[in-house]
């Protein structure tokens, strides 16, 4: 049996499980509705099941690594607060979990596990210093520092969908304006699309007529119209590319990372998004570590799982 921990990745929606092995490769995964409206507590106990299962199909792991969205006490294995989980501010998973299970628990921002799952798995070389940026509903961010994923003074480091890149600008979820989220984020590219067809009646042809085959209007569609030559979906990708780029060029200054990493949903819009970018980075004056950086998209779609497990073995060197 090789050394491999359990990861869990709990979405809004669904949560993923996974047994990863050390190197990073799964092994077995599965996806259960996260039910967020049951309550935390009725969450670990379905989790465990499922792991129970796979225990007494012989699997075992050294550890399980838990990764959610909001803000983690990773000292005290604590979600101290998530905007999208309601109810589940301020629950112990880590205490849950371990008892649950009899099974070390680590628990992590699940865009620190998505960023770390793609630096073990997708950059081979190891580079010492990454920033990530995960691009879905919201914006979430992880730094690797010196090889090490950098936790900040509260294990909140990496939050760069906070920051701001709009003074007074469009309404965040987290109740601040001008994040760089809400330009950025899912429902922030979908705002700026649907404001720009009530304007200009006239133009998005190509947009209005992928809608009208019954399309609601997502990032993926905005993608297959600007795919097809549609002027006003480009524009919604230049704008949403160009306020994300003078976000990373602002994290890059700070951190002089090797690599910039985009995962999630809207990274799939690829050109569209990396253009606009790349022309932010090209043109910034003062730009050594804006240059040196190497920009580009992960591919791995479970990535968050990979890295709540890889960051458990982690904490859990094995003896
Ligand atoms: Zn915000």
């Amino acid at each position: 049996m090789p050394d491999a921990a359990f990861g869990v990745d709990a979405g809004g929606t669904f949560t993923k499980i996974a047994f990863v092995t050390a190197r990073g490769k799964i092994l077995r995964m599965t996806q259960i509705p996260t039910r967020p409206q049951d309550g935390p507590a009725a969450f670990v106990g379905r989790v465990a099941e499922v792991l129970g299962a796979w225990r007494r199909e012989g699997l075992r792991a050294r550890a399980l690594g838990f990764g959610v969205a909001g803000d983690v006490d990773h000292e005290g294995g604590r979600l101290r607060v998530t905007p999208n989980l309601p109810g589940w501010s301020g629950f112990r998973f880590r205490d849950a979990f371990q008892k649950r299970l009899r099974l070390p628990t680590v628990v992590e921002n699940d865009a620190n596990c998505a960023v770390w799952g793609a630096y073990v798995t997708e950059l081979k070389r190891r580079p010492r210093t990454v920033i990530g940026v995960t691009l879905g509903t919201g914006v979430g961010g992880g730094l690797v520092v010196d090889g090490r994923l950098h936790r900040g003074a509260t294990g909140s480091a990496g939050e760069i969908g906070h920051t701001q890149v709009v003074i007074g600008g469009a309404p965040c979820h987290c109740g601040n304006r001008g994040c760089l989220e809400a330009y950025a984020g899912k429902y922030g590219i979908l705002r700026e699309a649907r404001r720009r067809l009530r304007a200009q009646p006239r133009r998005g042809r190509r947009l209005r007529a992928l809608m009208a085959q019954g399309g609601p209007l997502s990032p993926h569609l905005l993608k297959l119209a600007a795919d097809r030559g549609d002027g006003l979906a480009r524009e919604v990708w230049e704008r949403t590319g160009s306020l994300l780029g003078v976000g990373l060029c602002n994290a890059v200054l700070l951190l002089n990372p090797d690599a910039v990493l985009l995962l999630g949903g809207v990274s799939q819009a690829g050109r569209w998004i990396l253009g606009p970018i790349r022309r932010v980075f090209a043109g910034w004056s003062f730009g050594t570590s804006v240059r040196a950086a190497v920009l580009r998209c992960a591919l791995n779609a479970h990535g968050g799982c990979v890295g709540a497990a890889h960051l458990a073995l982690e904490e859990r060197p094995s003896r």
